[in-house]
């Protein structure tokens, strides 16, 4: 496994929107594999192809320790309900935003042998698939928050989280 590269702020190619993976290669569990390796090594929950510079559907994602979701052309088939919290990205560091995403999502996907799977997620997990699932069309937090938090609020909040 490889850790790759993370682009970050202005990156152009956070700006596009992915294309859907016709054909599942070596190449393309190659990529999974990095991309994990690349999450954790950032400590993120979640990681999608362009912030690695790879514009294809495909994201990863940890939200419970060693319980990794491999999601290959994700699609989000139903969601319900609402929740106002806290977001952050491995492509924006130092800043948080207060966003409000659904809080039941079920996603449509397939695996790494090319199965098509669906998961439901609640909380964090249902945060994490609409913010994932962004990234894959270009949009990124900020333009979806409520608001940012100012300077001051960001470093309360980074002391508050320990
Ligand atoms: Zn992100």
């Amino acid at each position: 496994m490889a850790k790759l590269k993370i682009l970050k702020n202005s990156d152009p190619t956070l700006r596009k929107k992915c294309r859907k993976v016709d054909e599942i290669t070596k190449r393309t569990l190659t990529l999974l594999d990095d991309m994990l390796e690349t999450m954790r090594h950032a400590n993120g929950v979640g990681l999608a192809g362009p912030q690695v510079g790879v514009l294809r559907r495909i994201v990863v994602i940890e939200v419970e320790p060693d319980e990794v979701l491999e999601l290959i052309n994700p699609e989000i088939i139903e969601q319900s309900g609402s929740q106002t919290g806290y977001e952050g990205c491995l492509s924006l560091p130092g800043r948080t935003g207060i966003v409000t995403r659904p809080d039941y999502v079920k996603v449509k996907a397939l695996d790494r042998s090319g199965t098509e799977r669906v998961y439901e997620g609640t909380g964090l997990l249902a945060r994490c698939f609409c913010h994932e699932i962004g990234h894959l069309d270009g949009i990124l937090y900020p333009d979806v928050a409520d608001r940012m938090l100012t300077d001051e609020e960001y470093e309360e909040y980074m002391e508050s989280d320990d």
